[in-house]
């Protein structure tokens, strides 16, 4: 019997249990593998670390950068210094600058439509209230639609569709025909706006955290009682305590339970009694998104002779997106590409060789010939994770929003709900979950004053 349980110890779970046990609280955490960190992982390349999962600190996330300093952490910037990004539109290749809010070189035409396209973005995603946005006074017309729907509207040129395309693929790990555009709006708002959204410096990609992200998360665990490999089967609540029941038959009781992983997991989870119907229809409709992260490593980050980044943005794929991922010292380069989407969907069903010509190619054509034999190659494809089934998180189909969105964050009974799906602001981000694992924790504790 402890005071509170907590499912799941991603960074959500991990910020509420510590914020309760700091007030008091006996917390248990039951996580399903062996390992802390959810979405966050480390891995290796050629000695160095990496990041399989989440990675970037963001200007504006300021509980993360708080956290790496309060852990005994260090940041660095991302390369972006001496560089240009690289940009392949319709089969041209073109240089822009990787400064936050630089436009590819387009043609007039294009340049003034993408410009028009932004603004007016801009205007309608300002007018959003992440903690409400069913709330918008034009909700329905905004939710009855794909963000592809208004991309098709908005937009004359095939540049100017390309850029919010390419942009929806590398935020939301999915296609703009899957979600509707008041979620593209929502996560818009909740992350300051596009162009921080898509930036490295004073954007969401600007810090990593030396050694890896993903010690951050196993820094939290260090005094908090976490059962390792306890997935959660079902959950029985009465009005006033929860017992969880693992899949092994195992069962924890307490007085309140945070439920601290994806929606859609949280939905394949058994209820006694069932959720109501608005919280787990819900659940139903929140699918994750497609990305698999793959990276190369070499004797040197080549590209930066060359005056680029190790940051490409295409519209032919499969690889649309790249990052320059070296270590600090630049001791070897490491570049990062990201298969995302429908293109993640096609690609995953290849085979080992397939996969890795794929993304080597797409690395060989942005940068030339020195990137065709890597020393390494790690690829990593979160829809293959049982306890993930899919990144970066949850994206919300036309009708959800307005049909279900004040059903996301109400607890039911003693089941409190927490993770970067449910934060207010820097919804999807590391940032995000932190700060939604405290709210739960809060709410938790005032439940129980
Ligand atoms: P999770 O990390 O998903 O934690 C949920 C935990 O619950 C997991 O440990 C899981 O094993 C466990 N669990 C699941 N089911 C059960 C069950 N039935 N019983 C018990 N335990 C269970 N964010 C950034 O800020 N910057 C980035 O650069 C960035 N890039 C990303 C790149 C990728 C490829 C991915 C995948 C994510 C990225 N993110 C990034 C997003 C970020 O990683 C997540 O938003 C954040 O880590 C989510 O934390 P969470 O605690 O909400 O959920």
């Amino acid at each position: 019997m402890a005071d509170v349980l907590v499912i799941g110890a991603g960074l959500a779970g991990l910020s509420a249990a510590h914020a309760l046990t700091e007030a008091g609280s006996s917390v248990v955490v039951l996580e399903a593998r062996d390992r802390v960190g959810g979405r966050l992982e480390g891995g290796v390349i050629d000695g160095q670390p990496i990041e399989l999962g989440g990675t970037w600190i963001g200007e504006g996330h300021t509980e993360m950068h708080d956290l790496v300093v309060r852990l005994g952490l260090e940041s660095f910037r991302t390369w972006n210094d001496a560089g240009q990004l690289l940009v392949e539109l319709g089969g041209r290749r073109s240089r822009m600058s990787g400064k936050k809010g630089a436009i590819p070189k387009l043609n007039p035409f294009a340049l003034a439509d993408l410009f028009q396209g932004l603004t007016r973005f801009k205007r309608l995603s300002d007018g959003v209230d992440p903690a409400r946005p069913w709330e918008h006074r034009h909700a329905a017309r905004l939710d009855g639609q794909t963000y592809e729907t208004w991309i098709r509207r908005n937009l004359r040129t095939e540049a100017g569709r390309a850029y919010f395309r390419i942009t929806a693929e590398a935020v939301y790990a999915a296609d703009a025909s899957d979600f509707s555009l008041l979620h593209a709006l929502f996560y818009t708002a909740a992350n300051a706006d596009l162009e921080t959204l898509v930036s490295v410096d004073r954007g969401a990609q600007q810090d990593r955290v030396v050694g890896g992200s993903v010690l951050v998360a196993e820094r939290l665990a260090a005094d908090l009682d976490i059962r390792f490999r306890s997935p959660v089967r079902t959950i029985s609540r009465t009005t006033d305590s929860v017992t969880v029941t693992l899949r092994d038959g195992n069962t924890f009781t307490a007085r309140r339970v945070i439920v601290a992983i994806p929606p859609t997991l949280a939905g394949r989870i058994e209820y006694e009694p069932a959720l109501p119907p608005w919280r787990d229809q819900l659940t139903q409709r929140l699918p994750a998104g497609s990305v698999a992260k793959c990276f190369a490593s070499y004797s040197t980050p080549f590209w930066r002779d060359d005056g680029l980044n190790g940051q490409a943005v295409s519209d032919r794929g499969p690889v649309k997106v790249t990052f320059d991922v070296s270590p600090p010292d630049g001791s070897i380069g490491v570049l990062l590409g990201f298969v995302e989407g429908a293109d993640a969907l096609r690609w995953q069903r290849q085979d080992d060789v397939q996969r890795r010509d794929d993304v080597i190619g797409c690395f060989t054509r942005y940068f030339g010939d020195r990137a065709t034999s890597p020393m390494s190659y790690v690829e990593k494809d979160w829809s293959t994770e049982e306890f993930t089934r899919g990144c970066y998180g949850a994206h919300f189909a036309p009708g959800v929003w307005t049909g279900f969105g004040p059903a996301l964050r109400e607890p039911i009974a003693a089941i409190h709900w927490a993770g970067a799906e449910y934060a207010v602001e820097w919804n999807g981000y590391m940032e995000g979950a932190v700060r939604s694992g405290r709210a739960a924790a809060r709410e938790v504790l005032s439940a129980l004053a």
